[in-house]
């Protein structure tokens, strides 16, 4: 079945001729289950092999919990990148395909007590930690870890700050360094997190300066640091243009020969850089009315099973079937019965008919992997295409 989508101008600017066209006629071609996430097989090996080519000495690492889809983690594994993670859970599709240990890195600074061990039972030998209890458990667990401590960086300009759950000042990271060595660790480096979607170049220049502090530091104590890991937080499109990654990575490659003894490893951590803008939901109209004078639209996918960063502020760009007619300002909610599954306000739209397509671009990161059955709406199954 042949649909036709209203395709506008700025569509344009958030995704590629090539990849709509990919999407639209898988649609076409095959009786697709809906709600779905469609992966763009294309698009992600493009993203993937380009994240990390404009920082030197640089390894990466893709943070499983952005998208830990079977596909995904075996078309990663394929092209040979290494993978963070922060549970048992996110370890197991990894152990299913046989990634080796040293292809695996876990920056979650507070673990559980049973991941620590399974990580340790399978080789995993680099950890993050903020505090001295974490040191504690990381030392009884896994004597011979190469730990990294995480420090707090400014978050400005992320869409999805995380550096207020995790992070110490300088002081009490160097505090912490001394004391992993103490404990028999290899503190052999120092990790930091901008915030996800970062769309602020000068976050990664501020958390550089602060990094090359507690690494002068350290080395005056004779403690020679190897490992710096930049975390995540690359930008991926939405509904506006954001700066460019090979822009971002040029200029922290550039502090980093500035700031930083020559040679040593450059870990980067990106999820939503890697698979954002790979996944499409191709989902489905299933109510439509009004109420006072506000238009909504109801469909299959909402905060809880596959649009909870919609909460947090995260916008989303819509694509309907085209049904003629004028354009609306549209609620979008989802299908669940709770006040909260309200994915958008003020959205301009043509209006759709019930049980046509709706097409939601750049999400393929953290919308599966946050998603849950509540209600009893299934989460969308992932299509690697
Ligand atoms: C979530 C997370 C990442 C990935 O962040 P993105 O913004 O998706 O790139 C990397 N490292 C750590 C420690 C994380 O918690």
């Amino acid at each position: 079945m042949t649909r036709i989508f209203k395709i506008e101008p700025f569509h344009r600017e958030l995704i590629s001729k090539a990849s709509l066209l990919n999407f639209l006629s898988f649609l076409d071609a095959n009786d697709v289950e809906l709600p779905a996430l469609l992966m763009d097989t294309e698009r992600l090996r493009k993203k993937a092999n380009a994240i990390g080519k404009n920082i030197r000495n640089s390894r990466v690492f893709y943070a499983v919990k952005a998208n830990a889809a079977p596909g995904v983690i075996e078309l990663l594994d394929h092209m040979g990148l290494s993978f963070e993670i922060a549970s048992d859970g996110e370890l197991e599709p990894l152990a299913r395909v046989g990634v080796a240990a040293d292809r695996i890195i876990t920056s979650n600074p507070v673990k559980t007590f049973k991941f620590l061990r399974r990580a340790a039972e399978y080789g995993i030998k680099y950890y993050a930690y903020d505090s001295k209890d974490e040191v504690d458990k990381i030392a009884a667990i896994v004597p011979d870890a190469k730990v990294y401590v995480r420090l707090s960086v400014p978050n400005e300009g992320s869409e999805w700050p995380l550096s207020k759950k995790f992070g110490v000042e300088i002081d009490d990271g160097i505090s912490l360094i001394s004391y992993a060595a103490q404990k028999g660790l290899d503190p052999v480096g120092i990790t930091f997190h901008v915030g996800s979607q970062c769309t602020n170049l000068y976050n990664w220049d501020n958390a550089l300066y602060k990094a090359k502090v507690l690494w002068d530091m350290a080395a005056q104590k004779g403690i020679n640091m190897r490992v710096l890991n930049i975390g995540g937080g690359y930008p991926v499109k939405y509904t506006k243009n954001v700066v460019d990654i090979e822009e971002i990575e040029k200029n922290i490659d550039g502090l980093i020969r500035e700031l930083f003894p020559s040679g040593i490893d450059v870990f980067i951590e990106p999820g939503r850089g890697v698979v954002g803008d790979a996944g499409v939901y191709a989902c489905q109209v299933i109510g439509k009315s009004k109420r006072g004078d506000e238009n909504w639209l109801h469909i299959d996918v909402g905060v809880f099973n596959g649009l909870m960063e919609s909460i947090g502020g995260i916008k989303y760009c819509y694509i309907t079937e085209d049904a003629g007619g004028s354009k609306k300002n549209w609620t979008i909610a989802g299908p669940s019965c709770d006040g909260f599954d309200v994915i958008d306000r003020n959205v301009m739209l043509q209006e759709p008919e019930i049980g046509s397509v709706v097409l939601i671009l750049s999400c393929g990161a953290y919308t599966i992997s946050y998603a849950s059955e509540f209600n009893g709406f299934a989460i969308p199954k992932t299509l690697m295409i």
